[in-house]
């Protein structure tokens, strides 16, 4: 049985940006629930610094490739040395270095026995049922959590300095656009995020595109498309430099994707825009706003897909520039 304190806590979450920094909604429970713990986490080499600093996390422990362990590697130095392992990633190398880490283990299970049988014959509905975060927090009912805190970030003097320098000679109030997402299906036209921005920037904000290492073709076609200068182009930063810059606008204007999670954390407002995934599970948190048209095929996915299973793809190809201005202005005003 686990104590209040003096105990070994490993969390194990790697992927992706936005679910990562959900998961540290469960930092606060777990240092309220376990005030002297030493707690460990193991993530990607990528995301790591966004983790390294947090008060509470000890270590931070890097998988894959690029600068961290292999799984076989990583379970190896992690044998025996914790008292209480917590999955939140739910892959077989997740409960592998659990397994090894600690003889208590806690996983994550985001769908339902039912759920999972449906999965099985091909018929994975999206999870509707509540917030990331508190889907996290379920995994601590054991323990005696009941609700979420709030995601943490750590954002060193180093990454802050870079981020000012990325974004010096902008013109402020800074709005960032995020015109990327993994699956085509959350993508919405980066034509019109470029005529959001281009009204954006006629109405006297500066504008900052944000975009990731598999952002390239939305970042260009939304390049291509915007007739406003941008100020400054936050293409493939490191993660905690990214951070650093989202910190400083005024709103970001995204697709369901990690960015939206990262400035949500930072208490940046959000604008997120939703086709195939949940907004009852991804939406940002108050001041941020999910928009979505709300059709009876929304949602239809939890992560989103390269295609639309409908083949028209409405959900996204229906929302038109004018209600995305106008909610923008909203959360700007
Ligand atoms: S239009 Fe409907 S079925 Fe197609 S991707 Fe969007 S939510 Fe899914």
């Amino acid at each position: 049985m686990l104590g209040a304190s003096g105990q070994r806590i490993l969390v194990i979450r790697y992927s992706a940006l936005g679910d990562v920094v959900l998961a540290t909604s469960v930092m606060e429970p777990l240092r309220r629930r376990f005030p002297g713990a030493r707690i460990e986490w193991v993530t990607s080499p990528a995301l790591a610094p966004l983790l390294e600093g947090l008060p509470g996390i000890a270590a931070v422990h890097r998988l894959g490739k690029r600068g961290g362990h292999g799984p076989l590697a990583l379970a190896r130095r992690l044998r025996g040395r914790f008292d209480l392992a917590i999955d939140l990633q739910e892959k077989v190398k997740s409960r592998l270095l659990a397994l090894a880490a600690a003889p208590r283990r806690l996983h994550f299970h985001r769908r339902t026995f039912g759920q999972a049988l449906w999965a099985l014959v091909g018929r994975d509905r999206p999870v509707t049922r509540a917030h990331a975060t508190r889907l996290y927090a379920e995994v601590l009912a054991p323990l005696g959590v009941e609700a979420p805190g709030r995601p943490e970030l750590a954002v060193g003097e180093r990454a802050r300095a870079l981020a000012r320098e990325a974004l010096a000679g902008a013109r402020r109030p800074l709005v960032g656009i995020a015109p990327g997402a993994t699956w085509a299906t959350k993508r919405w036209a980066p034509e019109r995020f470029a005529a959001v921005a281009d009204a954006l920037h006629a109405a006297g904000h500066g504008l900052v595109l944000v975009a990731g290492p598999g952002d390239a073709v939305a970042a260009t076609a939304f390049r291509a498309a915007l007739h406003a200068p941008l100020d400054a182009d936050l293409t493939s930063l490191p993660v905690d430099v990214l951070a650093g810059a989202l910190g400083e606008l005024k709103l970001l204007v995204a697709c369901d994707s990690g960015p939206v999670h990262l400035a949500t954390a930072l208490g940046v407002p959000t604008l997120a825009l939703f086709g195939p995934t949940s907004t009852v599970r991804w939406a940002p948190a108050p001041p941020g706003r999910a928009l979505s048209l709300g059709l009876p095929c929304q949602p239809c996915s939890n992560h989103g897909g390269e295609r639309c299973p409908l083949g028209h793809h409405d959900c996204l190809r229906r929302l038109e520039v004018a209600p995305v201005l106008a909610a923008a202005r909203e959360l700007l005003a």
